[in-house]
């Protein structure tokens, strides 16, 4: 299996901070064709030919996204740019944005003309200095060369929390409040950003609008698999060889990715699991690797893609000390809105460091699945819901892993 570049396709051949590079390798052509397109047209053909969906992780469509907001009758509409890539063991947006700014502003520029916003922001974790110094220097060559047109481009840092990573508490950070998540409906579409429609899209979304511009709708839509159809970046880290993103089409397995790409576990342990998409996720077991990368086959396996994140683990690993480790997460990252997130990662840390420690009794085990399915039905957002996921997954999977760690009574 060979590695399929579009989203990736400038990154390591041409200078991130120089437009003339970008343009020289084709760059702003896309721009150009779109902008000569019928809007209505280019949404559709985005929609059913390309089949685009979105990949920060939750897959959605991208041209239904689009159409929504094109099809209001709002004179202001905002698109928005969601760089604030936190979720650990993700870095794939940072690979983009370090290696080819312009392909996302390009997508970006596409999307603002199809929904015909005027105002677009690009939202960047606060952490990623380097991205945000290039994509400023990028804004600004675009708006020297005229590229821009009538659109404005703000590139915001982000307010350094996880939760900000939701499209709803993005806009609320864009409003100068505090990152927290709102309530739907009304959907983003309808009442964003200022109260007006507004459209977030992923970092890896927009990077692949230029292309599918330039080739044809039709060319993507072959690419990979039927439903998810493209290529997906997918980050490499733990236990394996090779820590590395690579951009594979969606027909790829884990085992292409893992054993092929990945080049296998380290110093030539067996896999136990990979835990894949991110810290909200449940994990995959090695007999599961035949399964191909593409949204749907992974949630026919219980799994979920996320972000694209693969964290390999080795068999000589007790999967309560990595649950440990995401419950601090999960604790720190809670924005303490809800309650029940709140309290609950709270008490979900606790009780896990002392199963860690070796000092938990099945009881705590039983009081972590309660506290999981209070937070599973009563959180207010995503984060809450999901935080201890990886906690029942493993406690399905690996029930060997947290007897192992039960107090030895006296
Ligand atoms: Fe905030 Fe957690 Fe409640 Fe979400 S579930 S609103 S992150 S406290």
């Amino acid at each position: 299996m060979e590695e399929v570049r579009i989203a990736l396709r400038n990154v390591g051949k041409i200078k991130p901070d120089s437009i003339e590079d970008y343009i020289a390798a084709g760059g702003y052509e896309a721009l150009k064709k779109a902008r000569t397109l019928d809007r209505g047209k280019l949404i559709r053909t985005i929609e059913e030919t390309s089949r685009l969906r979105g990949r920060g992780g939750a897959a959605f469509s991208t041209g239904k996204k689009w159409s929504s907001a094109y099809a209001s009758k709002e004179e202001s509409k905002y698109l928005v740019c969601n760089a604030d890539e936190g979720e650990p063991g993700t870095y794939k947006d940072r690979v983009i944005l370090e290696g080819d700014p312009h392909t996302v502003i390009e997508g970006l520029l596409i999307g603002a003309y199809a929904i015909g916003a005027k105002e677009c922001f690009l939202y960047v974790r606060g952490e990623y200095e380097k991205s945000i110094k290039l994509l400023r220097r990028a804004v600004k060559q675009a708006e020297e060369k005229g590229l821009t047109g009538e659109v404005s481009i703000k590139v915001v840092s982000g307010a350094g929390a996880y939760i900000c990573g939701e499209g709803t508490a993005i806009v609320n950070s864009l409003e100068g409040l505090r990152g927290e998540p709102r309530l739907k409906p009304p959907s983003m579409a309808v009442r964003g950003l200022n109260q007006k429609p507004t459209v977030v899209n992923n970092v890896e979304t927009f990077a692949l609008i230029p292309e599918i511009v330039n080739k044809g709708a039709g060319w993507f839509g072959a690419i990979g698999a039927e439903k998810f159809p493209g290529t997906k970046l997918m980050c490499l880290s733990g236990d394996v060889v090779n820590k590395v993103c690579v951009e594979v089409p969606t027909n790829a397995t884990l085992q292409d990715v893992v054993e092929g790409f990945g080049g296998g576990v380290v110093n030539g342990k067996k896999l136990k699991a990979i835990q894949l998409g991110g810290s909200s996720c449940g994990f995959v077991t090695p007999d599961q690797l035949d399964t191909p990368i593409d949204f749907d086959s992974i949630g026919s396996i219980g799994a979920s893609l996320g972000s694209g994140a693969v964290y390999v683990i080795d068999e000589s690993r007790n999967l309560v000390d990595i649950l440990w480790e995401i419950a601090k997460f999960f604790r720190h990252e809670s924005c303490g809105k809800c309650t029940p997130c709140r309290e609950g990662t709270m008490r979900v840390e606790e009780l896990l460091e002392k199963l860690a420690k070796g000092e938990g009794s099945q009881a705590d085990i039983e009081l972590i699945r309660t506290l999981a399915d209070y937070m599973q039905k009563s959180c207010f957002c995503p984060l809450g819901q999901s935080a201890t996921t990886a906690f029942l997954s493993a406690w399905k999977l690996f029930p060997e892993d947290f007897a192992a760690k039960l107090r030895k009574e006296a």
